[in-house]
């Protein structure tokens, strides 16, 4: 019976895979839950091609992004691709630590009317290191209640960056991690060059107890599929002290 029920569910996750992307190879949409969307684009680093994760929410009124394609080709595509996917409007983006996988897109978005957001920890970063700036600026943790869809901002101390937040959606138990969190794949912590080794695994920490048993992880970049991604991100970040 279990058998039949794991291969029911493996079938049914293909499927999805198959059927829940669309578009061009540089922009890659899939499906996670209810509004939920996570969108991957691609970009160059170290002479390999990496990915980068994105999500967005349909709600009962309009669009929400968390963060902004990598690929500086892909801010107007992912907005067509949800307007003719969904026939609503994106009208708000949020950005969740400073780099350019986050961050590329804001003004671009700013410009064609969408709320566009980070924190003042992002900004100042962003602000001195040259990047793309949000319009409006977030001075605390922020709730956010979009349509039928509630959620949260969450610092939870350096890590990743220094102004790395996490979103938690407590209702769908939802974590959206940013680049804070790794995937099961991911053998280290990736690029630590602006990152706080020393604080990285107390920060993970508080990110597990701020969203306990959460449902679905979505790390930076890599697979999404895997809520062990943070108890991973959490194991290798602790062997940064050992
Ligand atoms: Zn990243």
């Amino acid at each position: 019976m279990m058998r039949t029920i794991i291969f029911a569910t493996t079938f049914l996750f293909c499927l999805s895979n198959v059927f829940g992307q669309t578009g061009n190879k540089k922009l890659k949409i899939s499906h996670l839950t209810g509004g939920f969307y996570i969108y991957t684009t691609y970009n160059t680093y170290k002479g390999e091609q990496v990915s980068a994760n994105g999500m967005y929410l349909v709600t009962s009124k309009q669009v929400v992004i968390f963060d902004t394609p990598w690929d500086t080709t892909q801010f107007q595509p992912l907005l067509d691709s949800i307007k003719v996917k969904h026939k609503k409007t994106a009208t708000l983006c949020i950005a969740t630590d400073f780099h350019s996988d986050r961050t590329a897109g804001l003004e671009y978005y700013k410009k064609k009317g969408i709320k566009t957001f980070t924190t003042i920890r992002i900004d100042q970063t962003s602000i001195k290191r040259g990047m793309k700036r949000a319009e409006l600026i977030m001075e605390n943790d922020t709730s956010f209640t979009v349509g039928q869809y509630s959620f949260q901002t969450y610092f939870p101390g350096e890590g990743h960056t220094a102004d790395n937040i996490i979103i938690w959606f407590g209702k769908q138990k939802i974590l959206y991690g940013g680049c804070l969190i790794k995937s099961m794949q991911d053998q280290d912590l990736g690029y630590l060059g602006d990152a706080n080794v020393k604080k990285y695994a107390a920060t993970v920490e508080n990110v597990k107890k701020k969203c306990p048993a959460p449902k679905y992880v979505i790390p930076g970049h890599g697979d999404w599929s895997n809520v062990k991604a943070l108890a991973h991100t959490l194991f290798m970040a602790q062997q940064l002290n050992k």
